[in-house]
């Protein structure tokens, strides 16, 4: 007896790769604080605190391109750039010397956020979904095969919002290097192959509005460009 769909099939979920192809997505990791300048600017935390992660839905990936509805729920929807690591293995307990053999690929992200919602989240002691985890909220631009952390260790990261630099900072900054990002996060969940890793935000984050140009950019990788578009009716 052949199995019953009870509903169509639901879409995957993939972004495009350099030079052809597609890599399909498994899981969407990000790490909370990983700029010393960003954590100073929102005012939050111990610097030296370890890094922590949370999750966004599979299908808030868009790619390069996309336009992204202002979302429902905010009235401060905003952008940080970040280094985004595509992983070609999975594993638990990664040793950070082994790491790279995990990784598949890099890409340029931003990390979407309700800003008012995440702060609201903070001061009530509750989960940061409402702020972080919603409809569109993963640009992830094309990704570029290459698996050496070392390509990223220092070069500049930046955006723009209507031609005008919002953000700039150094891949070198961040607090917790890629392979111990992918070591510490192995120890909390199985790492899969197609996972997505978004490493965090430099600082000057902000907020835009309907109509703004987000451009994204990390020396040696594909840009990232979306549009905000009005709210979705
Ligand atoms: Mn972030």
């Amino acid at each position: 007896m052949v199995a019953q769909h009870a509903l169509p099939e639901i879409s995957a979920t993939e972004v495009p790769v350099l030079g052809g192809g597609l890599f399909p997505v498994r899981r969407v990791y990000c790490v909370g604080r990983n700029y010393l300048d960003h954590i100073r600017e929102m005012k939050e935390a111990d610097e030296r605190d370890p890094p922590f992660f949370f999750q966004k839905p599979r299908d808030a990936v868009v790619v390069d391109g996309a336009m992204v509805p202002y979302p429902p729920f905010t009235s401060d929807f905003q952008f940080e750039v970040e280094l985004v690591v595509a992983l070609g293995r999975g594993g638990r307990d990664i040793a950070v010397a082994d790491a790279n053999h995990h990784i598949w690929g890099y890409a340029v992200g931003i990390d979407l956020t309700r800003r008012d919602r995440q702060r609201d989240a903070r001061d009530m002691r509750l989960p940061w979904e409402v702020g972080k985890s919603f409809d569109a909220s993963a640009p992830c631009g094309t990704i570029m095969r290459g698996s050496d952390p070392a390509h990223f260790e220092h070069c500049a990261i930046s955006l723009s919002v209507n031609g005008v630099e919002r953000q700039r900072g150094d891949i070198g900054q961040m607090i917790w290097s890629v392979p111990e990002v992918i070591g510490q996060l192995s120890k909390q969940v199985a790492l899969g192959a197609g996972d997505l890793i978004y490493t965090g935000t430099p600082a000057g984050v902000g907020a835009v509005v309907p109509g703004d140009l987000i451009k994204a950019h990390i020396d040696g990788l594909p840009p990232l460009t979306i549009t905000i578009a009005p709210p979705e009716a």
